[in-house]
């Protein structure tokens, strides 16, 4: 009953919460609230260390102090805000003080104290009444890595936009933003010898990304009045640089190469292989031309961003091309290479030394550790977590962005619901639930883990305004990831923070993706699998939640919740929040099944593949699968599905079923089948029936359907459940047997 005691002590901490005036995100080291205010009023004046002026400037533009009254020196008098400098081992920590008639905030860099007044806008802008809390803050972050990635290629956002979101990013104490400026869609950034690049693979035939794929994905011209697109000019990108260098920001370009490249070579043809006449993504790697192109745009990268790292991508190149090419075939064989793999690491490991030759470092996605790793390279893990595991194994650093938690263009609540998005399902707790250093990695490896970056890839989102709801309030969530040590971590806590922080969204003219009137039920199944403690969770800051057991829709007399409770037989959990009396959406529901293969032992006639879920004990441990397959319980097949149950004594059967999913975007289809077969000795089954698929294949709607063989008569011991995969993935949550 580990869980059950873990779940109470949750919620016993979140007793004091409410009254508090201090609403931080990300959490501090330490914060003692104390009582009384500071005003900010027309008498207050900032003194600075002169290594301090930026911060105090921005300062007194939060707090509307005029520039007069914001002054070099350590000299305090009434209402002063002092920003002093003091030695200490992390630049970016502060310490503050905040008392009714002076705040003194002090750091050893311009990092830390800029994190000092970040803390000061954010009390500001979250109070209701424009007043400082009295409060002695420590603080300092977790990691040194905090990011953000924007794809300003598959839709371009303006300078404007980018300076909105740096100061966002800043307010939380973020610190990298990795522009994403080159793919096939769109290249976004002037470069003086290849001016083809924005005055043609800038511009495209139509606006939206998906409207374009759909076409012959052709480019257009700067100047037809039909093209569509964008590109930061050289003079723009530097001031981005420097702006976001203010908001203690440093801006990490990304070229890609040597695939994702379309758009490169479109404009400049004479860089693929040169048998290739179709349209493609990936450079000749045999074509000397290719590193002369990728060293020019690297020199000219390097003279507008400062950042000692350079992403490369890196990531997806089809190695097709490569095998047909007599270029490419021929400097595998010059360079003694084993395969394609080590072509593409031949590539990177090229562009690597040049970078390195520079002073810079090399970031690329974890497909750069495929035909080996260059050295000296950093690795950002998306495929999951292993590419970063084993990167940091080998002594590299690594930035771990996995799709599962960290894929900021995946859905963040129910999709019917949501402006349609690539796939997947990231809600706002599983980001905030994020653990950037694998469990699995070896202490002494560990520090190789440098943070934790969300990633926002536009093919989906078309606008501005759909990037702030896609990012915000997510980014907050990761804020207190990357920044928070995880024992001040805790999600009510944290709910009732954000709920100020929806305001200061509102004051800085953010679309946020408004907290869903949506209760998760979240059974906790133990041990012996007797019982199931639930726990309700919403993203809605204590809200009235009520429900019934009895499968009929709550009322305003239902059960309030009050806090996780337990249940021991087959329930149907209904679940509301409330507002004035009424339900303020339909139910949600969830069936606990006390079935009789609950805990029972489970053969794998074939295994598993990728998806192993909670390995044998998934598919009778109680929990149904949600709305994405990644999230550890739903067991992943690229073969049939074939197991056997052994219910441990004859039993009485009617019924037998499970869920499947279909998602044909990734390759997830309904089995072709199920059929069910029956044993008493575990030896010569007889089959108990059979259910088809309903379900077109064709249909690409995210798809749920039970399978289910009600036997006639019939009691066994053993049970074969075989699923017929139709092709791609077969993924089941829970086989319920009645
Ligand atoms: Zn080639």
């Amino acid at each position: 009953m580990k869980t059950f005691v873990l779940l109470c002590s949750l919620l016993a901490s979140t007793a004091t919460i409410g009254q508090s005036r201090i609403h931080l995100i990300p959490q501090p080291v330490s914060v003692q609230e104390k009582q009384g205010s500071f005003t900010p009023g027309p008498k207050t004046s900032i003194r600075y260390d002169p290594a301090f002026r930026e911060a105090a400037l921005y300062l007194g533009e939060v707090l509307s102090i005029p520039v007069a009254r914001i002054l070099p020196g350590q000299t305090a008098g009434a209402q002063t805000i002092l920003l002093s400098k003091q030695k200490s081992a992390d630049s970016a920590a502060y310490i503050l003080s905040i008392r009714p008639s002076l705040i003194k905030a002090t750091a050893s860099h311009p990092a830390g104290i800029l994190y000092a007044v970040q803390s000061i806008a954010q009390l500001y802008l979250t109070s209701r009444d424009n007043q400082l809390p009295c409060a002695e803050i420590t603080d300092k972050p977790r990691f040194g890595y905090r990011g953000l990635m924007l794809d300003v290629s598959r839709h371009f956002a303006p300078p404007e936009y980018v300076k909105k979101t740096i100061d966002l990013l800043s307010l939380y104490k973020m610190n990298r933003l990795h522009l994403h400026l080159t793919d096939g869609a769109g290249w976004r950034i002037q470069m003086d010898k290849y001016p083809k690049l924005t005055s043609k693979a800038a511009w495209r035939t139509h606006r939206n990304w998906k409207d374009w794929w759909k076409s012959d994905r052709s480019f257009s011209l700067e100047n037809n009045p039909e093209a569509h697109g964008g590109y930061f000019t050289k003079a723009q990108a530097r001031e981005l640089v420097t702006y976001a260098a203010r908001r203690g920001i440093t801006i990490i370009p990304e070229i890609e190469m040597p695939g994702h490249s379309d758009e490169v070579l479109e404009a400049y043809p004479h860089l693929k292989c040169p048998n290739v006449t179709h349209k493609t993504g990936e450079f000749c790697i045999g074509n000397d031309s290719t590193f002369t192109f990728m060293q020019d745009v690297l020199t000219e990268i390097m003279e507008i961003f400062p950042s000692t790292y350079l992403h490369i991508g890196g990531d997806e190149a089809g190695k097709g091309n490569w095998k047909k090419c007599p270029k490419c075939q021929q400097r595998i064989r010059d360079q003694k290479l084993k395969d394609e793999d080590e072509l593409q690491s031949y590539a990177i490991r090229r562009i690597e030394q040049f970078i390195s030759s520079k002073g810079r470092k090399l970031l690329g996605w974890d497909e750069i550790l495929e035909g080996g790793l260059a050295p000296g390279s950093t690795v950002m893990s998306w495929r999951g977590e292993r590419g970063g595991i084993e990167a940091a194994r080998m002594g590299h650093d690594v930035i771990m962005t996995p799709g599962s938690h960290c894929y900021f263009d995946h859905y963040q609540q129910d999709p019917a619901t949501q402006p349609e998005a690539i796939g997947g399902y990231l809600p706002l707790q599983k980001v905030y639930s994020y653990e950037p250093i694998p469990a699995e990695l070896e202490k002494e490896k560990q520090h190789h883990v440098l943070g934790a970056q969300a990633n926002v890839w536009t093919e989906y989102i078309p606008t501005t305004e759909h990037l702030d709801y896609m990012i915000f309030p997510r980014i907050i969530a990761l804020s207190e990831t990357v920044w928070s040590d995880p024992s001040k971590k805790n999600w009510d806590d944290f709910l009732s923070r954000l709920y100020y922080h929806y305001r200061l969204l509102q004051k800085k003219n953010v679309n946020y993706c408004r907290p869903a009137d949506k209760v998760d039920i979240k059974p906790a199944f133990d041990s012996t699998l007797l019982t199931a403690t639930v726990q309700l969770n919403t993203e809605q800051y204590q809200p009235e939640i009520r429900y019934t057991l009895d499968g009929t829709n709550p009322v305003s007399s239902s059960t309030l919740y009050t806090g996780p409770f337990i249940i021991n037989k087959t329930v149907q959990v209904r679940t509301a929040i409330f507002r004035n009396g009424k339900a303020v959406q339909k139910a949600d529901t969830l069936l606990l099944d006390f079935h009789k293969a609950l805990g029972k032992s489970v053969t794998y006639n074939r295994k598993w593949v990728s998806y192993p879920a909670q390995k044998e004990r998934t598919l009778v441990n109680g929990y149904k699968g949600s709305l994405t397959y990644q999230d550890g319980q739903w067991q992943g097949f690229t073969s049939d599905l074939d197991v056997v149950i052994d219910l441990g004594k004859t039993e009485a059967l009617r019924d037998v079923s499970c869920t499947f999913m279909q998602i044909t975007g990734p390759g997830v289809y309904m089995p072709d089948f199920v059929e069910v077969f029956v044993s008493d000795d575990g030896k010569t089954f007889t089959s108990a029936g059979k259910a088809l698929n309903d379900v077109p294949t064709d249909e690409n709607r995210l798809r749920f359907k039970s399978f289910r063989v009600q036997p006639v008569n019939t009691s066994a011991r053993y049970i074969h459940f075989y699923a017929k995969n139709h092709t791609g993935f077969l993924f089941a949550d829970e086989i319920v047997v009645y």
